[in-house]
């Protein structure tokens, strides 16, 4: 039975959640370790999910082994066929998805449609293939030589993920990695792993063999497993700084391909001639959205001049109006965080913040539903006059709070942004073109935003951070993808009309 199917089907009892292996589906298979899913929007326990051991990931990566020769091996247009039949099924799925997401995560409903076409767009990305994976020819390197490259792919690729994106960030990998001919292990996040194991069960549907992608779920023991199973070629990473790390030392301690994505701290620059309204809008979709749980989110404005306090009472208007709720309500704006743990570690925040002499104009703390007992809920918060030293401007928060750090000029700004430990987005607005291009020439981030809040890369470009935002030299998806997921060869032929030949001691060159 599918998972839409068991959750149709349960109303008081628990999912059981397992483990997709080898093209079977171990729904219904919480045998030893596990943990528990919660339904963040009413604080209930939604399903329990299985802790994969050391020997069930080696399993995962045995059957991903035995798949990998044959799948490497089909034309990269069937391979391509196998995506076009995923993306019609995501796209006749999408409502399900975004459901499921919503469920287990707390975003609200059209975010989360949001979340699916963003991890859509990968996979018609990956439908592409063909024509991507096309090496470069070179006639006569040397007289009667010719030169070609072409890229393979690597074998067994393994990818680890955050709660923040259950579809989007999977999809970021596997789509790009299989159409490169690899096969994959999936290991999502604990706390909402529901949506990639329906992905999984899609793309059996859409006709990929069995065993080219797995998906097990569970904790540290599947992930050093990934890390240091000789089988596994590359690893894609993508959650927490120090995660990201210890996943880059280890993984390239064994001799692995790794790319680690990590956290965030995003500035967005508000010029004083920018449109306040324009800005607040930006500010209050790209701070509150999701309730701050996107990497991208921008938790830090930093203004230059005057533009502070009309912004700020804009703001202040705007976020008395902000609807809170649970996901699934039409026209709520904002849903509850993930956990009652992550909810608790964002209020202590505010506290922190509050005791570090930051002005906090808007106190989430206070807002109805925070103190409701039911869901993980906490109304959004403004933070004015945040200073440099203090930890709620230095720390990730990952929750809905705003930092207002004041600045004298966009000099003072971008040293502001460079200086910051993370360089994953960043954003200016202004209306003055030469601001926005020195800013964007001279910012040490990854990702750039002009009159943009939120700057994801399309499908088509590449997804990536600077300094402690990224470990490891390649962005995820687009063409650092298939180069991340492929390695290069390059072939040099000659094909002599007569056998014999002179020995030739000597560095060969062109005469
Ligand atoms: P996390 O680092 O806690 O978990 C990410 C993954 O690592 C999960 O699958 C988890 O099970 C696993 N993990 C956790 N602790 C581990 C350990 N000690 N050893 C091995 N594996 C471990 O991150 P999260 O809380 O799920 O996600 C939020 C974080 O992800 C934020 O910091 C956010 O900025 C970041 N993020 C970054 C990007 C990006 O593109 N840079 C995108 C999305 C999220």
């Amino acid at each position: 039975m599918n998972i839409a199917a068991a959750d149709s089907r349960l109303t008081s009892a628990l999912l059981d959640l397992g483990h997709h292996i080898g093209g079977m589906h171990a729904a219904g298979a919480v045998a030893g370790r596990h943990g528990h899913v919660f339904n963040p929007a009413t604080g209930t326990v939604r399903a329990r999910v299985a802790y994969a051991s050391a020997g069930e990931t080696a399993a995962a990566i045995a059957a991903a082994k035995a798949a990998a020769p044959a799948w490497a091996a089909t034309p990269p247009l069937k391979r391509a066929r196998v995506m076009f039949r995923f993306k019609e099924l995501i796209e006749q799925h999408h409502d399900e998805l975004a459901r499921l997401i919503t469920l287990e995560h707390g975003k609200v409903l059209s975010d989360a449609h949001g979340e699916v076409t963003r991890g859509l767009e990968v996979v018609e990305f990956a439908c592409g293939i063909p024509q991507l994976l096309k090496g470069e020819f070179s006639e006569n390197v040397g007289a009667g030589i010719d030169s070609w490259s072409l890229r393979q792919p690597l074998g067994v690729c393994a990818g680890i993920t955050p709660f923040n994106f259950p579809a989007m960030v999977p999809l970021w990998m596997f789509p790009v990695a299989i159409a490169c001919g690899n096969s994959f292990v999936l290991k999502p996040s604990e706390k909402d792993p529901s949506c990639p194991l329906r992905l999984a069960e899609l793309l059996a549907e859409a006709g990929l063999p069995a065993g080219v992608f797995n998906v097990v779920n569970g904790d540290r023991e599947a992930v050093d497993t990934l890390l240091t199973h000789p089988d596994v070629a590359a690893v894609t990473f993508v959650g927490s700084t120090p995660i990201a790390e210890y996943i880059h030392r280890t993984a390239a301690q064994h001799g692995k391909r790794v790319q680690a994505l990590g956290g965030a701290k995003n500035h967005m620059v508000v010029m004083p001639d920018a449109d306040t309204d324009l800005a607040a809008n930006a500010l209050l979709g790209a701070a509150y959205g999701s309730a701050g749980e996107r990497c991208m989110a921008i938790s830090v404005a930093v203004t230059v001049g005057g533009i502070a306090d009309p912004l700020i009472a804009s703001l202040q208007d705007k976020l008395a109006t902000l609807r809170v709720g649970s996901g699934l309500e039409p026209g709520v704006e904002m849903g509850p965080l993930v956990t009652r743990e992550h909810r608790d570690k964002v209020r202590g925040y505010i506290d922190l913040g509050v005791a570090e002499g930051a002005r906090l104009v808007v106190d989430g703390r206070e807002h109805a539903l925070s103190n409701a007992g039911r869901g993980f809920f906490l109304g959004p918060s403004l933070f004015d006059g945040v200073g440099r030293d203090m930890r709620i401007y230095r720390e990730e928060i990952f929750g809905p709070v705003l930092a207002i750090v004041r600045a004298g000029s966009l000099a003072e700004a971008l040293e502001l942004v460079n200086a910051h430990e993370f360089g994953n987005g960043t954003s200016i607005f202004t209306n003055d073109g030469r601001a926005a291009r020195e800013f964007a020439s001279g910012v040490a981030a990854g990702m750039v935003g002009i009159n943009i809040p939120i700057p994801v890369p399309m499908a088509f470009h590449s997804f990536g951070g600077w300094k402690r935002s990224l470990f490891g030299d390649t962005h995820v998806h687009g063409p650092e993808g298939v180069r991340f997921y492929t390695r290069l060869k390059t072939v040099t032929a000659r094909w002599p009309t007569s056998g014999a030949g002179t020995a030739e001691f000597v560095m060969p060159t062109m005469k």
